[in-house]
């Protein structure tokens, strides 16, 4: 059996790994080791059978997996992969963070999307394969079809993120700031007399009163509000997390740099949402030739089996394409579809996916299950 390290298993992303991995039997057919940074010699999860959890940054101890899972964070891997490559580890690296995604022998992994990819890399003995940005995974998932169809010319994406994006302690954050905002003006939500613009008037009193603790992960209040920046400044009027949507989707694709086929071009603006879990994006897709709209539809819904279109009608999209219908669910729904007033080749989409499962916990289990099947 392989022996499978696992590193930042109790993580937001961590976790959902550990959920997946059990319901999908993952653990029967691995020696999990698991890992740490912060509770050396503590009590790990059932699976690792009594074993105490090991240092995360013990390179000895990590030399001999055969693979490292690391859901632990970037800073963790710009510390300590350069250390076991260097070393001469040779095993499997698979990454939830950033950090390698776009190194020209790293893979970023979505397999219903770049199956083939991920084959000719495994066959050319490469050893890297990182998850890709979660607005971006989710959108290949369900967009995939027009992709590979090869009918996008350009695309464009404004996107909804959620507060889960950041990790656990921004979660929790934004439900903070939402109890001290009800907090500030239930007595007057009590009474139905109330004057709203009073309401209004305490809420945002509130929200511009807020601490530096109470903001201490989004930096200014989310609760009530949204942050229409995400990720570092690239200094190029773009955000890293904006820069990712081209760079990452044609990478995954095969496209732009280093590949035969050329980018397509993809521009985003990437907002921060007061919305607990889930990313949302609404595209603009410029075709390359006009498609009946039924074929569009046909073409996203028989990509992969968790994409699921949903009619262009008020009652489906405000109950199937929402975060709230679509947090823990393996599906994709893509709607809104509709052709522009701009002409026949340009096209609407709406889309949410849990960016905790496809955009970031899935694509991993499902190399390692690649790397079992080898
Ligand atoms: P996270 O929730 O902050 O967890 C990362 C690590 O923080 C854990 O493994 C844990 O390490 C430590 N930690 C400290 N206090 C904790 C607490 N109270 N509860 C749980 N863990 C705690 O980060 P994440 O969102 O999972 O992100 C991990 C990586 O995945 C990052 O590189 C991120 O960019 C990437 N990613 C995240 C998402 C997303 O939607 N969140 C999507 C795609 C990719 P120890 O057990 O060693 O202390």
């Amino acid at each position: 059996m392989l022996k499978v390290g696992l590193v930042g298993w109790r993580g937001m992303v961590g976790s959902v790994l550990m959920d997946r991995m059990r319901a999908e039997n993952d653990f029967a057919l691995i020696e999990p080791i698991f890992f740490t940074t912060s509770n050396v010699g503590g009590a790990a999860p059932a699976e690792a059978q009594g074993a105490p959890l090991k240092s995360a940054k013990d390179v000895d101890a990590l030399m001999l997996m055969d693979v490292v899972i690391t859901c632990q964070g970037g800073e963790y891997t710009a510390e300590i992969y350069p250390q076991l490559r260097g070393v001469g580890w040779k095993g499997y690296w698979i990454d939830a963070a950033k950090t390698l995604r776009m190194n020209d022998d790293a893979v970023i992994v979505l397999d219903p999307v770049n199956m083939p990819m991920i084959k000719s890399a495994l066959f050319r003995d490469v050893k890297d394969y990182v998850g890709g940005n979660c607005t971006v995974s989710c959108m290949l998932i369900g967009l995939g079809g027009l992709f590979k169809a090869d009918l996008i010319e350009w695309m464009t994406s404004m996107t909804y993120q959620a507060a889960s994006g950041g990790g656990a302690a921004h979660m929790r954050e934004l439900l903070t700031q939402y109890g001290a905002l009800h907090a500030e003006v239930k007595s007057l939500l009590d009474d139905p007399h109330s004057a709203i613009l009073e309401i209004d008037r305490k809420v945002l009193a509130k929200q511009r009163a807020f601490t530096a603790e109470e903001t201490q992960n989004f930096g200014v209040p989310l609760g009530g509000n949204l942050i229409p920046w995400i990720d570092k400044d690239m200094h190029t009027g773009m955000s890293l997390e904006e820069w990712k949507g081209m760079a990452e989707t044609n990478k995954i694709l095969g496209r732009g740099r280093g590949f035969e086929l050329a980018a397509t071009p993809i521009d985003s603006l990437c907002v921060r949402v007061g919305a607990m879990r889930c990313h949302s994006q609404a595209l603009t897709i410029k075709l390359k030739r006009d498609v009946p709209l039924a074929d569009i539809e046909a073409i996203i819904a028989n990509d992969n089996e968790w994409v699921r279109v949903i009619p262009n009608e008020r009652e489906h999209s405000i109950r199937e394409l929402t975060p709230a219908a679509v947090t823990g669910n393996m599906h994709i729904p893509v709607g809104r579809l509709r052709k522009l007033v701009m002409g026949p080749e340009y096209l609407s989409a709406f889309t949410v996916g849990d960016q905790l499962l496809w955009g970031a916990a899935e694509p991993l289990r499902r190399m390692l299950r690649i790397l079992l099947e080898k």
